[in-house]
């Protein structure tokens, strides 16, 4: 059996001789269904022009995987911030940015310089769309992907923290940079729901709680052609700092 599969503009060609297999591809919902697969083998295929993954007897299919299952059998492709080792100061991220063209990791100590969590709640708190997780257009309250899977029914939501923020050190700041989801839940120190109940002045006081204090942040620094800076950066992980390994790293700076 052969069948084309598709990910997100592109598609693989799939072969499989396998009746495990194939009545399990039979089972998949187009659109919707992730496929995680492992150890597939990988061939150019001259009649049909195109590269084609056939599957093995040593190939595990996942569906729906969640990220500790991919973790699991393919710990390259998700890794915790623990690998994340490359300390630099706003500058030489900035720099680093300009020279290369890519997606890189590393540490800030730095200060959040700005954390809008007094704003309008649409502004802090944003819905997005439960099957593909794209934003939730507000006046429409459809979903924004015009390829969700769940278009034309009716709206699933899940709501989540989506701030920007801005991260300073003594070389410069680093200006909306994103910090969303369950790093934002874990960084605030409380989940969405808690959010909500908490008063204006509580909100006031969670806000200082960063605003005053360096932080050890680990960021995602990737290109965007949308931004004036030309690139973006992701919030990974962001707690108070050690002072005595803030120290340690501001050493190696002056060196
Ligand atoms: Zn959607």
């Amino acid at each position: 059996s052969t069948c084309q599969l598709k990910t997100q503009g592109t598609s693989i060609h799939w072969e499989t001789w396998d009746k495990e297999t194939i009545r399990l591809v039979q089972t998949l919902t187009q659109r919707e269904t992730v496929l995680f697969i492992a150890d597939a083998r990988i061939t150019f295929d001259s009649f049909r022009n195109c590269m084609t993954a056939t599957a093995t007897s040593k190939t595990i299919i996942t569906l729906n995987p969640g990220s500790d299952v991919i973790l699991k059998l393919h710990p390259s492709i998700y890794f915790s911030v623990d690998s994340i080792s490359d300390v630099l100061t706003v500058e030489k991220l900035k720099a680093r940015s300009q020279e290369h063209a890519e997606v890189f990791h590393c540490i800030i100590f730095g200060f959040i310089t700005s954390l809008e969590i007094n704003s309008s709640i649409s502004k802090v708190i944003r819905k997005r769309c439960a099957k593909c997780k794209f934003r939730i257009n507000e006046e429409s309250q459809t979903c924004s992907n015009d390829a969700c899977p769940n278009q034309g029914q009716q709206l699933q939501a899940t709501e989540g923290f989506d701030l920007l923020v801005d991260i300073s050190d003594h070389t410069g700041t680093v200006q909306s940079c994103n910090l969303a989801g369950t790093v934002a839940e874990k960084t605030l120190g409380c989940k969405v729901k808690e959010f909500l109940r908490l008063s204006e002045s509580q909100r006031t006081t969670l806000k200082w709680k960063f605003l005053l204090e360096r932080c050890k942040i680990y960021l995602k620094v990737f290109p965007s052609a949308r931004s004036r800076s030309g690139m973006r950066a992701s919030i990974l992980s962001c707690a108070l700092a050690d002072p005595v390994e803030v120290k340690q790293n501001f050493a190696s700076f002056v060196v």
